[in-house]
Parts: C-alpha cells; structure tokens; sequence
C-alpha cells in the first residue's frame, strides 16, 4: 500500500497553542519520520535521512569531531568519502587511510569503513575495529542491510548512499545514519539546517518494499556475469564479494576500458550503482590512479543475466 506524502512545511499548533510532533519541517516531518522508522527498523537501530549519501557523511563527521582529530578511512572506498574529508581539511579535520582488512591504527578518533568497498570490493575486518577504542561507521551502501546490518558487528553507526539501493530506481537523491542515540545528530541537522526533503523520503518508502527481492536479484544475475567475465580472455582481475550487484573488473588499459563502457547497449554508460537499470563506467576517469586505468565498475540491474552477458561480451569483443 502507498504510504501519504506530506509536503507541507509548517503544520498547526495544538488548542493550547503548543507545537505538536510537527510544527516546521527542518525539524521533522511524517514523510521523513515514516521512513526514518522503516529504514531504521531494517538496520536495527535509529536512522535520520539527510539530503544525500555525501550530506550524511559531513553531517556525521562534523557531529562528532573537532578540529585536529584524525579519521582513519578504509583505503578503496568511495572516492568521494577521502574528497569530503579533504574538503573539510581547512577546519582542521585530518584522514589517513588504512587496509579495512587489518587492524585500524592507533591514535585516530574515528573509524571509516565500507561494506563492501566501492570500486575494490573489500570486506572490513569487523573484529578489529570493533575492538579499536575508536567510534566505528561503516558504509554499507553496496552490501543494504539484506546482506549487512553493521549495528550487528561492533559498529556505532551505519551510513547510506540511499540514493543508490535502497531508493534503487536513480531517482532520489538521499542518505541515512543509523545508530542506536541519534539525539545530538538529530539537533546538529536541525541546527545546520542538513535536513532531508519528504519526497526522496516518499520515494525511499515505496523502495524500501522491493529493496530484497531486487538485491536478490541483482545478487544472481551479478554471480552469473563474474562468472562469465573471470573466463573471458580480454578480461584481467574480477572483484566480487558474492554479495550485491557491484563487480568490478580490469581490461588491458584505458583505452580497452573506454572502448567497452562505449560499446554497450543495454548497458548504459552512466555512473551511480544499485539502480534497476544496469550501469558501467571506467572509474580511472572520476580516481585518477588509486585505481588502475582499465578498471570497470558493473553495477548490475533487474535485465535478464543472458542479455546481459550477451550485451557485454559483444562489447569485451568489439
Ligand atoms: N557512499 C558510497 C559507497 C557511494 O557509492 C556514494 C555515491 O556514489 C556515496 C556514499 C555518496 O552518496 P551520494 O551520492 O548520495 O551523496
């Protein structure tokens, strides 16, 4: 059933003349509220939406660090997580980054990794940086709580791109915290003004229904093609966790990576992950070389595997 979708801003005070749960949006509202619950309910915790995956992030290190404090991030993780933090440089925030698979090192006072990481597909070492005296976040945007609840495994706060599996139809942009006392994040939204829209809020509810049968999904068709792509003689190193629908894989070089994202037809040549729509890009382009030049990153959608295995080997052979 469709949930209703409220795009007021200002709601009536009660007969006293006392604010009700809602009074001004930037501070709450259903729509947001109803999917904060929803979401919440999934990872097992509280979430609070803000306007996207990017905006979360800040809000959540600005939240909880000050000035000279170091964030150790998990090397091969979103690219734009180490761009964000090197923006916020200038007001004395400092990152170093680590291997997620080891032990975090010492002396940082927060921990960011990814589940799995995005383009290199690296699970964190969850026992170790359970065991760091550090705060824990982790990024589970590419596993969803279908396949990891980070609240589960030590961490304090799990965080999402929603504009990615969890809206799944690439036409939200949103992001989520979840933890287990959400209370000074909530005030530091409120009085930052980081605060969400209630449709991409309204439209992360009506994903929120498909979210499993479409990353099951996504799950088998992405086995199938690794699979199919680790016996593909132009084809190099395949990462895949098993887990979702991100795989990436290597070709000779930059040029050979180039000529496939082009050469696709079902596939489109477009950045973005977990959406219905299957996408592929060469990530050397946006990483420069953290990651080797002819890397493709293959976010798997909802299209039937053998078209597109057949889409994609017209274009490995083009
Ligand atoms: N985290 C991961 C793993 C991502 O892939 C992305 C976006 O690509 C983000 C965070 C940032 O999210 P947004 O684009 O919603 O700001």
């Amino acid at each position: 059933m469709s949930e209703p979708l409220d795009r007021s801003t200002i709601w009536p005070y009660d007969e006293q003349g006392e604010p009700r749960e809602f009074y001004y949006s930037r501070y709450a509202s259903p729509t947001i509220a109803r999917a904060e619950q929803a979401l919440g309910a999934l990872e097992g915790g509280e979430a609070l939406l803000f306007p996207s995956g990017t905006g979360a992030t800040t809000a959540l290190v600005l939240s909880l660090l000050r000035p000279g404090d170091t964030i150790a991030l998990a090397a091969g993780a979103y690219f734009g997580t180490g761009v964000t933090f090197q923006t916020l440089a200038k007001w004395g925030l400092r990152y170093v980054e680590f291997d997620q698979t080891q032990a975090p090192p010492e002396g940082v006072q927060l921990l960011w990794l990814e589940a799995p990481s995005n383009p290199f597909l690296t699970m964190p070492n969850m026992e170790a940086a359970a065991a760091h005296p550090a705060p824990v976040v982790v990024d589970s945007t590419v596993a969803t709580p279908v396949y990891f609840r980070p609240l589960e495994h030590g961490a304090d706060y799990a965080l999402h791109s929603v504009t990615k599996a969890l809206g799944g139809h690439d036409d939200a942009l949103l992001g989520a915290v979840v933890g287990r006392d959400l209370d000074d994040l909530r005030a530091f939204r409120t009085r930052t003004g980081i605060s969400p829209a209630p449709d991409p809020a309204w439209l992360l509810l009506r994903g929120l229904h498909t979210l499993e049968l479409r990353v099951r999904r996504q799950t088998e068709t992405a086995a199938t093609i690794a699979e199919r792509l680790r016996a593909h003689p132009s084809v190099q190193t395949v990462r895949y966790p098993g887990i979702a629908g991100l795989i990436s894989f290597d070709v000779a070089d930059g040029a050979s990576a180039r000529r496939v994202e082009t050469s696709t037809r079902l596939i489109v040549n477009a950045t973005s992950l977990g959406g219905v729509t299957s996408v592929m890009e060469s990530r050397h382009r946006w990483e420069g070389d953290r990651v080797p030049t002819g890397l493709l990153r293959l976010s798997v959608g909802l299209e039937d595997a053998d078209a597109l295995w057949a889409d994609l080997a017209q274009a490995l052979d083009h």
